[in-house]
């Protein structure tokens, strides 16, 4: 396996950052993951854009430009001779003293992991998957902007300890508010009274790319959507939950904390509409293959 560092592929052995790297000591970082399929980037420009978003939103120097990061990314793909890949980019703030101002650090770490896509078990999307609320609310958006996709997880971790505990897979945090907000690694969506509602940007989330595709698809296909507050009671009412991301793509949940739901035809459709949206980009972005 390569691993892309600093300024090309490595092998996985010699890719080594130093123990005085602020992403190590302080969490001081950012990243993002993104998935290629069949050797195409899935919405590669939109991650590349939000890895800029996080590196402004923290004062990090990023050390390549756009078309940089997209070619560094189609050589580690290429290196690896993979085509389904997970593909992780991380940039922390570097090497320095001691110590927590950025200034300590000279220039940023640039890492690029690939590796083979391992789907999820079939039954995660026939059957659905359970979670919980978790009793660790999210980071007050006050506090930390959730729009930096940040290396430092601690939050989400704490609550995904609490998922792995109660026997679950992924757990939904309240804001300070009560609000729902998103899961660990995951946005939130549920279907009530015909209506698909998912926790606004303004509830303290990351907007996630695959959220906002799935809200774009609901629309296409004649769903009403709705951004807004809600709270575990209205989720416990829900005929339908599901969850988005990257990699899961459009998840269904079985459970929530004691409620259970049957398998929906909302979260059947967007299922069947994101591998759709997957499969045009696909063909359309072929000549952009590694
Ligand atoms: N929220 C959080 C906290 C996440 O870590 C992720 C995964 N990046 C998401 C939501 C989903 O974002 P995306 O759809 O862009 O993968």
């Amino acid at each position: 396996m390569f691993v892309y560092l600093n300024d090309g592929v490595v092998p996985e052995a010699e890719a080594m950052v130093s123990v005085f790297d602020h992403g190590f000591m302080y969490g001081d970082g950012i990243y993002e993951t993104l998935r290629a399929y069949d050797g195409v980037v899935f919405r590669c420009e939109e991650h590349i854009q939000r890895l800029f978003r996080s590196a402004s939103l923290i004062g990090l120097n990023m050390p390549k430009d756009i078309a940089g990061i997209k070619d560094a990314i189609n050589e580690t793909l290429r290196a690896n001779s993979l085509l389904n890949a997970y593909i992780r980019v991380t940039v922390s703030r570097g090497k320095g003293l001691i110590g927590l101002d950025p200034d300590l650090c000279e220039t940023a770490s640039f890492v690029i992991m690939t590796n083979n896509f391992k789907p999820y078990p079939a039954v995660f999307y026939e059957e659905g998957i359970k979670i919980i609320i978790a009793a660790v609310r999210r980071n007050l958006k006050e506090a930390l902007d959730p729009r930096i996709k940040s290396l430092n997880f601690l939050n989400n971790i704490l609550a995904k300890i609490e998922a792995k505990q109660a026997g679950a897979y992924e757990a939904v945090m309240l804001n300070s508010g009560g609000l729902i907000t998103e899961g660990t690694i995951s946005n939130i969506f549920f279907a009530r009274d015909g209506v698909l509602c998912t926790p606004s940007v303004a509830c303290g989330i990351l907007d996630g790319i695959t959220r906002s595709l799935t809200l774009d698809l609901a629309v296409k296909n004649g769903l009403t959507v709705k951004e807004g507050e809600f709270r575990p009671e209205d989720l416990y009412g829900a005929s339908e939950v599901f969850l988005t991301n990257t990699t899961m793509e459009v998840m269904p949940v079985s459970r929530v904390d004691e409620t259970s739901y049957q398998p929906g035809k909302t979260a059947a459709l967007l299922v069947r509409e994101y591998g759709r949206e997957v499969a045009a980009y696909v063909r359309e972005k072929e000549c952009e293959r590694p």
